[in-house]
């Protein structure tokens, strides 16, 4: 890595080093190579557009899902210096935004899929120095893919009218299908994909048949004295299992414990997740809108109160547990009634996309169900071949009965 990059690493992001892959992502785009990188969460995808983007000459184009994740984002980079706006429908600062653009004033500049493959944004396009393109959460192009957003589609001819500017596609999820969907459809060469490894090996993965649900989480949430965050499957459940969790004891007097869901109020849901961020022993009952682009290392515990979508989903909304790299557990709680849903759900959905979800509550199953390795079934899923036992799940640290059964027998049969 040249001098110039790494000043800039430590000037303006404050790190000493990069971080696993950071530096290949890093190196390619600044060669002007398209790129997909495909590292799990909290691996520092950001900094693989931001550090270009500051390097570069001209304006970064980052291309995001959410109105949340830009802000989220945008306020971070402010805050490191950085020149970033976003252009999306609650901002109100658009002629001073474009403004700045045109006169090559910016780094970043964040837009949604829809706006960025509209008409009027390439003409303004057409009148600003562009650095780099930055596809966030590309997965979202891909039909197989857990988040499917029909307008990451567009993006592809904006993408090819700017054939010398380097295209750069994050997401920390990624199956075999969805990446070779995300290479066809952003047009990026099979040799420019960077995977780092997925292992998060500080995460004690345990899944949990359901038996009396409030008391089962209650037992886990006592044990665990540090943040934690529960995912129950509807808005109404958050707030019941808040208001459980509530009674029971905690560090100091009763535990710290709140809701998170897209139906509260938006100044309600703020400051609930500020209140969760600035917390060293609140638990979180959310729904998954609650945790993407939200920075908070030390969270200790995350709990799935019933199935996740998908083993992508489980894996990136359980991956929120310890990112500081210290010790941290994940927990699933599972019944049979959650496969029935998910196959009554998958009946109401269109034909061609039946296929591929039930593919998915497949994989889940094999997830719960395995007396093995869950790390092992996890890792496998993203393609990697990981030792067959991790020291560090249910199954591993204890093995189910059914297996110390079988083993008997063995001893008996060969006895
Ligand atoms: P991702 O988008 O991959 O989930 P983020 O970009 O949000 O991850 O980064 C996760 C955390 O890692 C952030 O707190 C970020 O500041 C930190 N981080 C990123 N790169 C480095 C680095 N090279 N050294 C130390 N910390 C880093
Ligand atoms: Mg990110």
């Amino acid at each position: 890595m040249t001098q110039p990059i790494l000043d800039v690493l430590h000037d303006t992001f404050g790190f000493s080093a990069f971080r696993g892959v950071q530096d290949q992502v890093v190196s390619r785009v600044m060669a002007g190579r398209n790129t997909l990188a495909i590292m799990p969460t909290g691996a520092g995808k950001s900094l693989c557009y931001q550090l270009p983007a500051v390097a570069l000459d001209g304006c970064c184009v980052v291309i995001s899902p959410l109105i949340a994740l830009m802000h989220d984002q945008l306020r971070a980079a402010t805050a490191l210096g950085i020149r970033a706006a976003s252009l999306t429908s609650v901002d109100a600062d658009w002629q001073e935004t474009q403004d700045r653009f045109r006169a090559g004033e910016l780094d970043l500049l964040y837009v949604a899929p829809e706006r960025a493959s509209s008409e009027g944004f390439r003409n303004l396009l057409g009148r600003a120095p562009i650095s780099m393109f930055a596809i966030d959460e590309a997965h979202c192009v891909s039909e197989w893919g857990h988040d499917f957003r029909p307008d990451y589609r567009l993006l592809r001819p904006l993408l090819d009218s700017f054939p010398d500017r380097p295209r750069l596609a994050l997401t920390a999820t990624a199956d075999a299908h969805t990446r070779e969907d995300i290479l066809k459809q952003l047009g990026i060469e099979r040799d420019g994909m960077i995977i780092a490894g997925f292992d998060r090996p500080n995460i004690r993965y345990a899944v949990h048949p359901r038996d009396g649900l409030t008391r089962q989480i209650g037992d886990l949430v006592s044990a665990n004295p540090g943040p934690g965050i529960v995912y129950a499957q509807t808005r109404a459940g958050t707030e019941k299992l808040a208001e459980q969790l509530a009674k029971l004891p905690g560090p100091g007097g009763k535990r710290q414990v709140r809701a998170y869901h897209a139906g509260m109020p938006p100044e309600v849901r703020r400051a609930n997740q500020d209140a969760f961020i600035a917390s060293e022993d609140m638990v979180m009952c959310a729904t998954v809108a609650f945790g993407m682009g939200i920075d908070k290392p030390d969270v200790r515990f995350v709990v799935h109160a019933g199935l996740p979508k998908s083993i992508e989903g489980y894996y990136q909304e359980s991956g929120r547990a310890g990112r500081d790299g210290e010790p941290a557990e994940a927990h699933l709680f599972w019944g049979a009634d959650d496969f029935a849903r998910a196959r009554m759900r998958i009946g109401e959905i269109e034909p061609e996309r039946q296929a591929g979800e039930r593919a998915r509550i497949s994989a889940l199953g094999a997830l719960v169900e395995t007396g093995s390795c869950r790390r092992a079934i996890l890792l496998r899923h993203f393609g990697e071949s990981p030792p067959e036992t991790c020291g560090n799940c249910d199954n591993c640290l204890n093995p189910p009965a059914s297996v110390d059964a079988t083993q008997t027998a063995r001893k008996l049969l060969s006895a």
